[in-house]
């Protein structure tokens, strides 16, 4: 077993438990003296920091924080919050704003640039890659902390990084095998991309012995695939601008197995507990029991220019019984492919419907891609239309067959009818970086009554 960490992965359950309410009471009390964000959240709510003494005493007493608590105390800031003048700040990162309220800026100090790609070595290490193996990176480098966190994931796992993100998918694959690369990064939405021009274009790569998924859920059946597509073990890690990293990720098992009976099911993400508290949490905001799905509260552990404390990420996860993977590991359990967005969950007549559970019906060959729609009809009743893109040289009969197919699935599936139309592919924009597969164009969501 690959160990990253022998003192933390040596710990039981008791010993890590011990050392997460030490650390989580001490980021709070930090947080409280050096935070001016903290400071004001917590005088309004009356916390005496000084009092807590368990896991429990924070829950009970230390605020949540949301992005909306952060976005609104930046607008109190120079330049809301993009030109903080303090010389110890080293980068400013920006979150990806994928929910649309706004974006906010973590300015990083020293200590955060130094231990950034740390988490990120977890991952890699877990999976079987050794110093000096390449991986190839596709998500872009921009403002957000994603181009730098993965750079120096590499560099702390001693990897050689190839940067792929200004290319194309033509590029990827030639370089995949130009530079013999063991792993590569990337969104479930652009690894499925790929997977499919690979069996295109017949190409092998012995080379490779890990995709790393982020970014979005993924079904179980489509991992299967795409790891015996490669003959590559599928993992996942799950982080943010807010944990500096990855808080989650498979271990050397990664994020499928298979049953008895040739059923794949989803694995387990552990958590890096040592680096990230994580609580899973109900909408009245009480932690969930395990089995059960609920948001992703993080506290990180470690000192910050920028802290986070009981933020409210807006991801959804599936909580498991914490030592449950047969790695033996004592960190805490997820469910692996079953993190989305909180807010992503629709309600279609009546029914609650995640994207994800949809995702896992689709995204199999020989669908490239689709892009559903929820719509009222002419007599006003919410109705919803999926259009799928086949792989090319797929027979006009079997595309005829699969609507039938896909219909009935999703029927079963998510419980609601849908109609499936199959499209060309050239008709849908190629997706890299969070995809939004969704519209919703019902009357109460639109223009109203027209
Ligand atoms: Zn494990």
């Amino acid at each position: 077993m690959p160990a990253a960490n022998p003192v933390i992965e040596g710990m039981d359950r008791a010993e890590l438990l011990g050392f997460v309410s030490r650390a989580a009471i001490a980021a709070v009390r930090r947080a409280a003296a050096t935070s001016p964000l903290y400071r004001s959240i917590y005088a309004r709510a009356g916390l005496r920091p000084e009092r807590l003494a368990t896991l429990d005493d924070v829950r009970a007493h230390v605020p949540t924080v949301t992005k909306l608590d952060l976005l609104e105390f930046q607008q109190t800031l120079p330049g809301g919050g993009t030109t903080p003048t303090d010389a110890s700040v080293r980068q400013l990162h920006l979150t990806s704003g994928t929910s649309g309220v706004g974006r906010e800026v973590y300015p990083r100090g020293s200590h955060d640039v130094a231990g950034l790609g740390t988490p990120g070595a977890y991952e890699y290490l877990w999976a079987g890659l050794v110093p000096g193996d390449r991986l190839m990176l596709t998500i872009p480098y921009s403002q957000t902390m994603a181009g730098p966190y993965f750079q120096e994931t590499c560099a702390a796992a001693g990897l050689v990084p190839v940067n792929a993100f200004a290319g194309n998918t033509a590029d990827r694959l030639r370089d995949l095998a130009r530079f013999g690369c063991a792993g590569i990064s990337g969104t479930p939405s652009y690894v499925h991309r790929l997977t499919l021009e690979a069996r295109q274009a017949g190409l092998s790569l012995p080379s490779l012995k890990a995709i790393f998924l982020s970014g979005e859920p993924y079904g179980a059946a489509w991992a299967h695939d795409t790891a015996e597509f490669w003959q590559a073990k599928v993992c996942e890690g799950w982080g943010a601008t807010q944990t500096l990293g990855v808080a989650m990720c498979t271990c050397e098992r990664g994020t499928v197995s298979v049953d008895g009976d040739g059923t794949p099911w989803h694995a387990i993400l552990h958590g890096l507990d040592h680096r990230c508290w994580i609580e899973v949490l109900d909408p009245d905001g009480r932690p969930v029991q395990p089995g059960e799905t609920g948001e992703i509260v993080v506290t990180m552990l470690r000192p910050s220019a920028q802290p986070t404390i009981r933020f409210r990420m807006a991801d959804k996860v599936r909580l498991l019984e914490p030592g449950s993977c047969p790695c033996g590991r004592a960190l805490s359990c997820y469910a692996a492919g079953s993190i989305g967005r909180v807010d992503d969950m629709m309600k279609i007549r009546g029914m609650n419907v995640w994207p994800d559970a949809v995702d896992a019906v689709l995204l199999r060959s020989p669908v490239v891609d689709y892009r559903g729609r929820v719509y009222s009809d002419e007599r006003g009743r919410e109705a919803v239309d999926v259009m799928v893109a086949l792989e090319a040289g797929t027979p006009a009969e079997s595309a005829a067959a699969l609507r039938g197919t896909l219909r009935h699935a999703l029927k079963s599936a998510v419980g609601i009818s849908v109609e499936v139309s199959v499209v060309d592919v050239r008709q849908m924009p190629e997706e890299q970086f969070k995809s939004r597969r969704w519209r919703d164009d019902r009357a109460v969501r639109t223009a109203g009554v027209s």
